[in-house]
């Protein structure tokens, strides 16, 4: 199966946008700022909470940065002139990060300025592991500027586990998810129950500590074990909320989860650069390939 999964992800950049749109399209909010606030609001009725985020990484130019910062920046004034139960998640790189650093972390304060500004939370997501580390320092700096700052660990990281313990602070807004980017079996587990297991623990010391604790998973059978998790432990469920991917099938996963109180917000992401975005994710991890064509079956 991997090998057809690689074999189709190697042939998509030379596909037709027409023919590779249906296999987006599910995951996509649509290309323009609207369309996706339609889908926002409409997520806010039915009682999720959402992240919204322009597709894109590694920008070419600093113009491009800029222009990356000012699209959040309306995106941000959206959110709080309709307002919405939103925040925005952003890519380090599609800032400016690893271009021209200083201009990257300059975005990504000016964004903390404006989310603070509009009361708005950021995230900022966590890329490959050569931004790891430069990533948890720029946000230990955002969160001078705006109190609702979140990041993002990935289980997958043998470090992760530490960079909790000394992350740790009421202040803390840390979303954990598995990880999406190949990386070596130097600084990551390769294995999924291994990588399951370290999630559950991570969960569990950052559940036991200060923070809150954003548990972004479609894993059906981790979701179990973090419900156990909350439940033995008795964790208030302010501390914590579950985040699934825009489109991903859940069966009545997420329903039973807001019966039981539990908050969950969906991670909306939308924009021009839906293609690139997709075949970069598709070549990264070709077993994404299986999942849309197993959803398309399950839906
Ligand atoms: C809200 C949110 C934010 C994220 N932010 C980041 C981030 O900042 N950095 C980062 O490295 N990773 C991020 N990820 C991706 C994450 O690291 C995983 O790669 C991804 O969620 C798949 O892992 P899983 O926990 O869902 O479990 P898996 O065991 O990989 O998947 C469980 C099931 O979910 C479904 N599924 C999972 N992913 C997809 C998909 N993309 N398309 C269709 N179906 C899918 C499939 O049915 C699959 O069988 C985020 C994920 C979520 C939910």
């Amino acid at each position: 199966m991997f090998a057809f999964n690689s074999l189709i992800a190697g042939l998509i950049p030379y596909f037709p946008k027409w023919f590779v749109r249906p296999f987006a399209k599910p995951y996509v909010a649509g290309e323009s700022l609207d369309e996706a606030i339609d889908i926002v609001r409409d997520l806010n009725k039915k009682g999720y909470a959402a992240t919204m985020d322009i597709l894109g990484e590694f920008v070419e130019s600093t113009d491009e940065a800029n222009q990356i910062k000012d699209d959040y920046a309306q995106v941000i004034q959206r959110i709080a002139e309709y307002g919405l139960d939103s925040t925005i998640s952003v890519k380090p790189t599609h800032l400016g990060l690893g271009l021209d650093d200083a201009l990257g972390e300059a975005n990504i304060m000016a964004l903390a300025q404006s989310g603070k500004d509009y009361g708005v939370g950021v995230t900022i997501d966590m890329e490959n592991s050569p931004y790891t580390s430069q990533t948890f320092d720029i946000y230990k700096r955002a969160l001078s500027i705006h109190d609702n700052m979140g990041t993002v660990i990935q289980a997958y990281l043998y470090r992760s586990l530490d960079d909790i313990k000394s992350l740790d602070s009421p202040r803390l807004n840390l979303r954990i998810c598995k990880g999406i980017y190949k990386e070596s079996p130097e600084i990551a587990i390769q294995n999924r129950t291994a990588i399951n297991d370290n999630y559950v623990e991570m969960a569990k010391t950052l559940l036991n500590g200060d923070g809150y604790a954003c548990l972004a998973t479609h894993d059906l059978s981790l979701i179990d074990r973090l419900e156990a998790l909350i439940e033995s432990e008795n964790i208030p469920s302010d501390r914590f909320e579950f985040q699934v991917l825009y489109g991903v099938p859940m069966g009545k996963r997420l329903e039973a989860l807001k019966a039981k109180g539990y908050k969950v917000r969906v991670y909306v992401p939308f924009g021009e650069a839906w293609f690139e975005y997709s075949v970069r994710r598709l070549k990264e991890n070709p077993k994404i390939i299986s999942y849309v064509m197993g959803n398309w079956f399950r839906r």
